[in-house]
C-alpha cells in the first residue's frame, strides 16, 4: 500500500489516495491525445483504492468504451483537470498521475497504442510496446512489479 497526494492545476481539489499500485504506462491513443490536449496521456493504476478528498468535489462524466462496457472520468469542476478514469464496476482506480504532488519518477513501464503516437515521440518509446490495445495487461503489471519501487 502506497499514499499518494495530488491536486487539480487551480487547486480546488486535492486530494489523497492510497491503494497498490499496480502499474503506470503511457497511452498513445487518439483519445487520450484529445482528453489532455497534449501527445498522450498515463495511467497509473491503484487496487484496494482508499480516496479522500482532502478539497473541492470532484465533477464525473461517462463515456462508452469501445468494448461495451464504460468509463466514469472525474474532474476539477472549476479548471477541468482529469483526475481520475474508472471503469465502472472495475475495482481499478487510474489516476492521471501529472496530478500527483510528487510526479518524479513517473517513468512508465510501457506504451499502448503506438501506432497512433507522435511520429517524433516514436524513436524515444521505451519498455514495452503496443501497437494499440494490449489483450491483457498483466505483462504492463509484471514489469511495473519487477521494477524497483520506492
Ligand atoms: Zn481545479
Ligand atoms: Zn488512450
Amino acid at each position: 500500500m502506497k499514499t499518494y497526494g495530488g491536486a487539480c492545476q487551480c487547486g480546488a481539489v486535492a486530494y489523497r489516495v492510497s491503494g497498490e499500485a499496480l502499474t503506470l504506462f503511457a497511452c498513445h491513443c487518439t483519445d487520450c491525445q484529445r482528453q489532455s490536449a497534449s501527445a498522450f496521456g498515463m495511467a497509473l493504476w491503484l487496487r484496494g483504492v482508499e480516496l479522500t478528498l482532502l478539497r473541492g468535489s470532484l465533477a464525473s462524466w461517462t463515456r462508452d468504451l469501445p468494448s461495451g462496457g464504460q468509463m466514469a472520468c472525474r474532474f476539477c469542476p472549476v479548471c477541468g483537470s482529469r483526475l481520475f478514469h474508472q471503469v465502472v464496476g472495475s475495482e481499478i482506480l487510474s489516476i492521471k498521475p501529472g496530478s500527483l504532488d510528487d510526479s518524479t519518477g513517473l517513468q512508465p513501464v510501457g506504451h499502448i497504442w503506438t501506432d497512433s503516437a507522435q511520429p517524433w515521440l516514436r524513436p524515444a518509446l521505451q519498455g514495452l510496446c503496443y501497437p494499440g490495445n494490449p489483450d491483457g495487461f498483466g505483462e504492463l503489471m509484471e514489469a511495473w512489479h519487477h521494477e524497483d519501487r520506492r
